[in-house]
C-alpha cells in the first residue's frame, strides 16, 4: 500500500520540479463523509428548484457507484465500460441489466463513446455523490405511481421530463452546490470531519524543497486553498506557502495546459486579484492566479520532461499535462489502498482449479464439441463473486480480465501512480523508478526453443536479420544495386548500427545527459 506503482520508467534524479494538485491531491477529503455531504446537498438543491420531497429521504450508499463510469443521457442509464466502449455493467436505477437487455438498448453491447453529447464520464472523485444520485432519481422515477417510464424518460401528465434534462438538473445543482452554495463552507467549518490531515506531509514538501522546486496548480481560489490545504505547520511551524516556490490558483485546468487564461497577481490579505496582469520574475511569497503550464515552465525555467505533476483527475491533470505538453504524470488513486487490499486478500479465493480443462487434441477436422459450459459458468461466478467484493459496480480497474476505460487511462497517461503521493517519502530523490516489461501474447504465451526454419515456410521469406557472413551480404547487395547511372548516392545501402542507438528508456539514456550538460 505505501508503494508507488510504474508505467513507465521515470528517474527522479532528472526531476527538477514538482507540481501539485490540490483538491483530493494535497487536501484529500474523507470518505464517504465528504462524498454524503456532497450527496445531501445536491439532494437539497434539486428539491428547492422543484424536485419531489421524497428524494430527501435517500442517503448516499458508497458501497454503489466505482468512479469512472458513463451516464448515458438517452436512456439513463449507468455504464461500466472498457478502453474501447464494449459495455461492462450496466445498471438502470438500482437494477443490474442482464446480457439480452443490455443487447435490447445497445447493440453489440457497445457505446460510441466519442459522442460526448449522450455520454458522460464520471471522471473525478467529485463526481462520486452524483454518480449515486442518478441512480437514486432513475430508480424512483420509475418505480414511483405518478410517473410513467418511456423510452428516454418520464411522464407525468401533460409534463415530460427526459434523462437528458434530469442530468442537466443534476449537473447544474452539483455546480450551484460547489460554487455558489454551501459544500465549501460546510467542508471548512468542520476540516477535521472532512479532510485527511497527514502529519508526514510537512517532511516530504520539505524534503523535495531540498532537491527541486516546488509548485502549486490548483482550481480552487485562495480563499478555499487557504484554509484547507490542510498542511499542519510541522515543528518548524512554517506557514504553508514558504513549502512552495509558486502557487497558482484558479488554473482551469485543462484549459491551463493548452491556451490557459491571463496570469494575474492575488492580494493574499483581501484574496481579490490585483488588476492588470502580471509580468514580473517570480517571486516568493506572491501568489498567482490563472496563467498557463507554459507561464509555470517560463517562470521555473523548466522544460516539460523536468516536472513531475501530482495529481488525482485522470483527465485534467493526468492526460492533459501529458498529452498536450509532455510533463511526467503521477496519478493518485485514493482507492487504490482498498482496491489492493480486496486484490491481495481475497484474489487467492478465486482462483480457478483447473480440473479437467482437458488438454483434448483437437482440429478443424473434429465433429466432437467438448461441454465446457461448466467451466464458462465457474468463469463468471468467479468473476462476479470478485466483482462483489470490491463494491455493487466491481473494482475500478477491471470486470474479470477485462480492463476499464479508467484503467487503460491510467496505464496510457500516468507514469507512475499510487493511494498517495505521501509514498514518495519512502524513496530515494536518486531513485530510478523503473517499469515492468509488459509482454504480447505472442511474447508469453510462447515456449523459447530454437527453431529450425524450412525454407519453404513464411518465416523465410520474411527474414530480415543480416547475413553474419559479410562477403554474402555484399554478393546480395551488389545484384540489387542498379546501374543506370554513374551518378550514384553517397550510401547506397544502410549500416547496421555498431553503438547502442536503439533506447527504449528515455530516463535511462546516458546520452541525453552528456548533451544536456554540454548545453549548460
Ligand atoms: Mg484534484
Amino acid at each position: 500500500i505505501d508503494s508507488v506503482f510504474v508505467n513507465r520508467s521515470l528517474a527522479m534524479e532528472k526531476i527538477k520540479c514538482f507540481g501539485f494538485d490540490m483538491d483530493y491531491t494535497l487536501a484529500v477529503y474523507k470518505s464517504p463523509e465528504y462524498e454524503s455531504l456532497g450527496f445531501e446537498l445536491t439532494v437539497e438543491r434539486l428539491v428547492s428548484i422543484g424536485y419531489p420531497q421524497e428524494l430527501l429521504s435517500f442517503v448516499y450508499d458508497p458501497s454503489f457507484p466505482t468512479r469512472g463510469l458513463v451516464f448515458d443521457t438517452m436512456y439513463g442509464n449507468l455504464l461500466k465500460v472498457d478502453a474501447y466502449g464494449n459495455i461492462l455493467v450496466c445498471v438502470h436505477g438500482f437494477n443490474f441489466l442482464r446480457g439480452p437487455e443490455i443487447r435490447e438498448r445497445y447493440p453489440n453491447k457497445f457505446i460510441q463513446r466519442d459522442d460526448t453529447e449522450r455520454f458522460y464520464i464520471l471522471n473525478t472523485l467529485f463526481n462520486l455523490p452524483e454518480t449515486y444520485l442518478f441512480a437514486c432519481l432513475v430508480d424512483f422515477f420509475s418505480n414511483c405511481d405518478r410517473y410513467t417510464s418511456c423510452e428516454s424518460g418520464f411522464k407525468n401528465g401533460d409534463l415530460f421530463m427526459s434523462y437528458k434534462s434530469m442530468f442537466q438538473d443534476v449537473r447544474d445543482a452539483v455546480d450551484w452546490v460547489h460554487f455558489k452554495g454551501t459544500l465549501k463552507e460546510k467542508t471548512v467549518e468542520n476540516l477535521e470531519k472532512y479532510v485527511v490531515r497527514d502529519g508526514k506531509l510537512p517532511l516530504l514538501l520539505s524534503r523535495m524543497n531540498e532537491v527541486a522546486k516546488v509548485f502549486l496548480a490548483t482550481n480552487s481560489d485562495y480563499k478555499y486553498t487557504n484554509v484547507s490545504i490542510c498542511i499542519q505547520p510541522g515543528t518548524a511551524h512554517r506557514p504553508w506557502q514558504s513549502y512552495f516556490d509558486l502557487i497558482l490558483v484558479d488554473a482551469r485546468k485543462p484549459l491551463f495546459f493548452g491556451e490557459g487564461t491571463v496570469l494575474r497577481q492575488v492580494d493574499t490579505i483581501t484574496g481579490r486579484l490585483k488588476i492588470g496582469t502580471y509580468t514580473g520574475p517570480l517571486q516568493h511569497g506572491i501568489v498567482y492566479s490563472g496563467g498557463s503550464s507554459d507561464i509555470v515552465c517560463d517562470l521555473l525555467a523548466a522544460k516539460g520532461k523536468d516536472i513531475v505533476y501530482i495529481g488525482d483527475h485522470i483527465f485534467g491533470d493526468i492526460l492533459k499535462s501529458k498529452k498536450r505538453q509532455g510533463w511526467r504524470t503521477f496519478l493518485v488513486i485514493p482507492e487504490l489502498a482498498q482496491e489492493l487490499h480486496v486484490w491481495t486478500d481475497k484474489s487467492r479465493k478465486f482462483v480457478l482449479k483447473h480440473t479437467n480443462t482437458g488438454s483434448v487434441h483437437l482440429d478443424s477436422s473434429s465433429n466432437e464439441r467438448p461441454d465446457i459450459s461448466t467451466i464458462q459458468r465457474r468463469v463468471k461466478k468467479v468473476t462476479h463473486d470478485m466483482d462483489m467484493c470490491y463494491g455493487m459496480m466491481g473494482s475500478l480497474f477491471r470486470s474479470g480480465s477485462r480492463q476499464t476505460l479508467f484503467a487503460s487511462q491510467v496505464m496510457r497517461y500516468a507514469d507512475l501512480y499510487a493511494a498517495s503521493f505521501i509514498n514518495l517519502l519512502y524513496y530515494p530523490f536518486s531513485y530510478l523508478f523503473r517499469a515492468a516489461h509488459v509482454l504480447m501474447p505472442h511474447e508469453s504465451t510462447v515456449e523459447h526453443a530454437h527453431m529450425d526454419i524450412d525454407t519453404e515456410s513464411p518465416l523465410a521469406t520474411r527474414n530480415r536479420t543480416h547475413c553474419s557472413d559479410c562477403k554474402d551480404l555484399d554478393c546480395k547487395r551488389n545484384q540489387l544495386t542498379r546501374s543506370f547511372s554513374e551518378i550514384k548516392p553517397p550510401n547506397l545501402f544502410p549500416q547496421t548500427p555498431q553503438e547502442i542507438t536503439h533506447c527504449h528508456d528515455e530516463d535511462d539514456d546516458e546520452e541525453e545527459e552528456e548533451e544536456e550538460e554540454e548545453e549548460e
